[in-house]
């Protein structure tokens, strides 16, 4: 395992999979994006969305928490952590453009996204929102780090390769 570009642990009693500490499972692309495309079915786009970004959120947050502290990093280099790793772990081609978590703002560029690949360009509609709760709950983490007022933030996918643009772009601003 070697070549993997994150540090994956296998347990050899449970078999249970984990990086840096945290537990992980690797599940194929097909069947984490079959979940979104069910339940918008099911519930709709709007609510599935919601859904999504509270639970990235979540997941994020403490996320940052752990391998903050698992790593020693702080401030903007946690967000940046996060990026790489989500990267490394192949959701797609992360960029941080912009992040300022005194403001609550940031923008990412994301080329290969696993949604915008596993919906294809005929989607032509946006595909990718829950990276932006992703975005969400590390900014948060960010802010909490740094001891300022929990901030209400929205994110937003301002554009998507599922759309045919060239890459999937996001911005986080205060809600
Ligand atoms: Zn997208």
């Amino acid at each position: 395992m070697s070549d993997l570009p994150v540090p994956v642990v296998v347990d050899p009693e449970t078999g249970g999979w984990s990086v840096d500490g945290q537990p992980m499972i690797l599940i194929p692309r097909h069947y984490y994006v079959f979940i979104q495309m069910e339940m918008e079915k099911r519930f709709g786009i709007a609510a599935t969305a919601e859904l999504f970004h509270t639970a990235a959120a979540r997941a994020a947050r403490l996320w940052c928490e752990r391998e903050a502290l698992s790593h020693g990093l702080a401030g903007v280099e946690v967000f940046c952590h996060y990026l790489k790793r989500l990267t490394e772990r192949g959701y797609g081609r992360f960029a941080v453009e912009a992040v300022d978590a005194r403001a609550g703002r940031a923008a990412i560029r994301l080329e290969h996204s696993c949604y915008a690949l596993e919906y294809g360009a005929g989607a032509k509609r946006r595909t990718c929102y829950a990276f932006g709760g992703m975005f969400i709950g590390a900014m948060e983490y960010l802010a909490a780090a740094a001891g300022l007022a929990e901030p209400r933030l929205m994110a937003e996918e301002t554009q998507c390769r599922a759309e045919g643009a060239a890459c999937c772009r996001f911005e986080v601003r205060p809600a």
